[in-house]
């Protein structure tokens, strides 16, 4: 023989209710704001192909002016982390170069090493992209890299 069904709580009815009133007044809570912003243009961009503007204050990869360096080292000094390193050979008022490089694998962008240069030719430009899957490309050479000198305030 069957046992009878006890009969529903009504307590527990109320409580169903509410659970379906609230799944549609949130659902229709998030579809409100799905169609405020619809219509909107997107914040995304597509990058690469579209590429963010850069506040000229950005303190993005090094770019050293070579023909105005006058090797004094004192960029290298102020770095806190010694992370930039160059070789030179002085001929009278000659500079020959050797290397000039900065081990972006240890910098922290802090720009405590552009202050001190006496000739302002040592600046952070606006270029951040820096993508590699080798560790030693990193390693950055400041005699070739030319950056984004020309965006940037004499
Ligand atoms: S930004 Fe800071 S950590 Fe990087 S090279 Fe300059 S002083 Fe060193
Ligand atoms: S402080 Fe300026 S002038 Fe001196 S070595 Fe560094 S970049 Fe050159």
């Amino acid at each position: 023989m069957a046992l009878p069904t006890p009969p529903r709580e009504p307590a527990r009815r109320h409580h169903y209710l509410g659970d379906i009133l609230s799944t549609i007044h949130s659902t229709a809570k998030g579809m409100a704001l799905t169609m405020r912003y619809l219509w909107r243009k997107p914040v995304t961009m597509d990058y690469p192909k579209e590429k963010p503007v850069i506040d000229q204050r950005y303190r993005g990869i090094h770019v050293l002016d070579q023909q105005l360096c006058i090797y004094c080292d004192l960029c290298a000094k102020a770095c806190p982390v010694d992370c930039i390193e160059m070789d030179a050979v002085r001929h009278g008022k000659e500079i020959e170069w050797k290397a000039f490089t900065l081990d972006y694998q240890k910098c922290m962008f802090c720009e405590l090493c552009v202050y001190p240069c006496p000739k302002d030719c040592f600046i952070q430009g606006t270029e951040y992209s820096m993508v590699s899957e080798d560790r030693n490309d990193f390693v950055h050479d400041l005699l070739t890299w030319k950056g984004l000198r020309e965006e940037e305030p004499s």
